[in-house]
């Protein structure tokens, strides 16, 4: 009674829900990613089912957003924000809810690309009950992750564990940068198949915008020099760095120095947190009165800010990928990053803007001012950076190298006798 057709796959994101507002606790790049991926594909012809828990019961259990394009919200634990770190006991009830919904539809997937150690696990426990391709994407890896943080949770053995497992015995892992891959090997498993599939962006959301028009929508002087935070709220971001950098900067007191530090929080929760801890040495190193915090950037504001600024910075202490670095890019403004994982891919110094050591204040304050002082340079920088994301970050081109790589797997299986589910 099951019917199954290589043109119809899920895309499973148990923690980021595709459909929800971006830019605030653990909704960022892999929301984005799943969203914009489910969305590229669906234009190539692809039937996308992207698969979430739901966390609040107000949610719609289906979001229909093309015609070949949808969210699906399953039931897995309390419906209710549940962090990442404790989301793995009700994972089993996931994937029971996967295999009802494919009872329900009379379909099996055939292809399934995961997201996140947690759909890892998902993904490898379903292939233990029907025949499956399974493609994943880590989006963040536990054994960068925990070298960087002081205390390890205590899921932390097990994340390490399915992180190694997936590796070592999926159909493809994805990385989406080289660096990413070199830590895959280096600290994950010298065995398994990977492909780097780079992450994109939205070429024609991003970019085409004159700062001028964009300062006068958002009230910014046309004077002021622009230093721009998109991201959120979280320790490993760096933004401390940033701050600190700022109140180093040599244009301090001279020059109408703004800093704007965009991304959602919410009272009491771990960015909420973050954000009040940020707040509080903004106020300390007497920084109130050119600082603003603008909060959540949706859609219609965000393309506004990356092309009014002077320069971007993401101060990382470490990045898979970093989307906001190409999403400034393809608004024609300069990238300040930290020199780690992905940015060091995706930034080409001294031609897209300028990289620095994590958490180096004094390097930091040194390349922004580098940028505000050289007005023309910026200009060339970020035409660059520009031109750099048409070639090689379009969510189109992430999309056909991920169908020629679906198309591949399937037809292998479909020369080897299937065995019934
Ligand atoms: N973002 C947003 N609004 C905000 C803050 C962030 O839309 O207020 C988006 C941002 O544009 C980017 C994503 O969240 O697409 C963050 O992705 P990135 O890879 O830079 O970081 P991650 O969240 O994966 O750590």
């Amino acid at each position: 009674m099951f019917q199954s057709t290589k043109h119809r796959i899920a895309l499973i994101s148990v923690d980021g829900d595709p459909a929800i507002a971006i830019g605030q606790e653990e909704a960022g790049g892999q929301n984005v990613y799943v969203r914009q991926v489910g969305n590229a594909l669906a234009k190539l012809g692809w039937q996308v089912d992207m698969f979430t828990r739901r966390s609040s019961p107000e949610q719609a259990a289906i979001v229909q957003h093309g015609p070949n394009y949808r969210t699906i919200r399953l039931k897995a634990g309390p419906a209710k924000f549940i962090g990442r770190d404790n989301l793995f006991d009700y994972l089993p009830e996931f994937v029971v809810q996967f295999q009802q919904f494919q009872q329900r539809e009379g379909f099996l997937y055939s292809l399934i690309h995961t997201n996140y150690w947690l759909s890892a696990w998902v993904g490898m426990e379903l292939k233990k009950l029907q025949p499956l391709i399974q493609v994943h994407t880590y989006h963040s890896l536990g054994a960068i992750k925990y070298r960087s943080i002081g205390e390890v949770p205590a899921i932390a053995a097990q994340r390490l564990a399915v992180e190694q497992a997936c590796l070592e015995t999926i159909d493809r892992v994805i990385a989406t940068s080289p660096q990413e891959q070199k830590h895959m090997r280096i600290l994950v498993s010298q065995k398994g198949r990977i492909e780097m599939i780079p992450c994109g962006t939205d070429i024609n959301k991003f970019g085409g915008i004159e700062r001028s028009v964009a300062r006068e929508k958002l009230g910014i002087a046309p004077d002021a020099k622009m230093v721009l935070y998109v991201g959120r709220f979280d320790r490993r971001k760096g933004i401390e760095t940033l701050v600190r950098a700022v109140a180093e900067s040599s244009l301090r007191g001279k020059a109408n120095l703004q800093l704007v530090i965009g991304g959602g929080s919410r009272p009491e929760q771990s960015d909420g947190i973050e954000r009040d801890r940020i707040a509080n040495i903004v106020d300390q190193l007497g920084l109130q009165a050119c600082t603003t915090f603008p909060g959540r950037l949706d859609d219609t504001v965000l393309p506004f800010y990356y092309a009014a600024a002077d320069v971007c910075v993401v101060p990382s202490h470490y990045e898979p990928f970093g989307l906001v670095a190409i999403e400034a890019m393809a608004s024609e403004t300069p990238v300040v990053a930290s020199n780690v994982g992905g940015l060091q891919f995706t930034v080409v110094p001294e031609v897209t803007g300028l990289l620095a050591p994590p958490k180096h204040e004094v390097a930091f304050a040194a390349a922004i001012d580098r940028i505000l002082t050289n007005p023309t340079w910026r200009d060339r920088l970020g035409a660059a950076g520009r031109k750099r994301v048409e070639i090689a970050f379009s969510w189109n081109s992430v999309a056909s190298h991920l169908t020629d790589l679906y198309t591949h797997l399937l037809a292998k299986t479909e020369k080897q006798p299937q065995i019934a589910a």
